[in-house]
């Protein structure tokens, strides 16, 4: 079985692995390098139950946060790349306390670990929390990992199983024939396959020879701002009225994210940083002692409706592997399985 990829993010990589475990002779094709879009810019929230809107999300979300351990493992194990997985919990602050019960019970009855804090409580588990939060939701259990470090773990995974990994390649076209998909163009250059993987992200909808009613994926800017805090102070992931604080437990501190639909403009602006601060600070007040470091924008694979789009596509021998939105890094693993599954199956 022939094998190629289009996109080096972390479902064109996750996805190229898993198809090689399984015996598929693979190319995976990246216009820049591995990791160089919004994989590696994400902030490496595995929110499992802090994500999860409704109930199918919660059952789907918290599977793949738990499963995140062992594909962790199995790549360090494979790279000697740490990729700083931690179960950290993230701490919710909310105003609406019977809505923060209700969606407690809901965790709770489905055997998963929640907590409605209140008071005094809110600071005992996170103690940097601003005095004026009264209220909050706790889980435990949710994680985070470094995506720029994964995504380096993950890229030399897939060249010491044998994947072939192009860099600098661009894909111009998907090939059809006789309604199939039959491989893919590079400028001259013709590329067979049995199977074409579309994990080119918020540029998905834009490589020639995607079927034309494949739901459209446009990008939603995300803008992080990363802080230098030492001695390290915050310990759990924060979510507030306006986004997330993420401690790296090394004294970095990120701080997202905006949430724009503006096309491909990638830019850090000023409005971004001042609102992502503001409410960072605001909720815990100790980081305005923090000093700057790094500023970043990426885009995130947004789809009308409810996405991603995994597995099998309109054409036959095209399968997709896009459109997660906020939740790409904690959704990777599951996205590979799945896709292998149905290349292979
Ligand atoms: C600011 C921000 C914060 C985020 N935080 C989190 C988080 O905390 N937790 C979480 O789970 N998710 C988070 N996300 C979402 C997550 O980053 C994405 O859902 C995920 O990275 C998408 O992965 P991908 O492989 O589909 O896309 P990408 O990483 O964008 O990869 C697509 C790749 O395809 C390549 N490509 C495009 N067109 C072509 C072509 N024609 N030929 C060859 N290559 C091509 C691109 O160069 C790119 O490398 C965040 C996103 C952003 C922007």
């Amino acid at each position: 079985m022939k094998v190629i990829v289009i996109g080096g993010g972390i479902m064109g990589c996750a996805s190229a692995l898993r198809l090689r475990d399984r015996g598929a002779e693979v190319t995976l094709l990246e216009r820049a390098v591995v990791g160089a879009e919004a994989s590696s810019a994400a902030a490496g929230i595995l929110g499992g139950q802090v994500e999860a809107h409704d109930e199918d999300d919660l059952a789907t979300f918290t599977r793949a946060r738990d499963g995140y351990g062992p594909f962790v493992r199995d790549l360090e194990t494979r790279t000697g790349i740490h990729v700083g997985h931690r179960v950290c919990g993230v701490v919710k602050l909310v105003a609406d306390e019977a809505h923060a019960r209700e969606i407690c019970a809901l965790h709770v009855s489905r055997g998963l670990r929640a907590e409605v804090l209140r008071g005094d409580r809110v600071r005992e588990v996170e103690p940097e929390i601003a005095g004026d939060r009264a209220t909050a939701l706790f889980f435990p259990d949710d994680a985070q990992v470094e995506p720029e470090r994964l995504l380096r773990a993950l890229g030399a995974a897939c060249a010491l199983a044998g994947v072939r990994v192009r860099t600098g390649s661009q894909v111009t076209g998907i090939d059809s024939a006789g309604g199939r998909a039959v491989g893919v163009t590079i400028g001259d250059e013709l590329l067979r396959a049995d199977a074409v993987i579309l994990a080119a992200g918020s540029w998905a909808s834009l490589v020639p020879g995607v079927p034309k009613d494949l739901p459209r994926v446009s990008p939603a800017r995300g803008q992080i701002v990363s802080l230098e805090e030492r001695p390290v102070r915050t310990r759990r992931i924060v979510f507030h009225d306006a986004g997330y604080v993420v401690p790296r437990g090394d004294g970095r501190v990120l701080c997202g994210s905006t949430l724009e639909h503006v096309g491909y403009e990638k830019a850090v602006t000023a409005k971004g940083i001042v609102d992502i601060l503001g409410a960072a600070c605001a909720a815990i007040p100790s980081l305005g002692g923090a000093s700057l470091g790094a500023a970043w924008s990426s885009f995130r694979p947004f789809l009308r409706g409810k996405g991603p789009l995994v597995g099998p596509s309109p054409l036959p021998g095209l399968f997709l592997a896009t459109g997660h939105y906020r939740n790409g890094i904690l959704l990777a693993n599951d996205t590979a399985e799945k896709v292998a599954a149905s290349v292979m199956g």
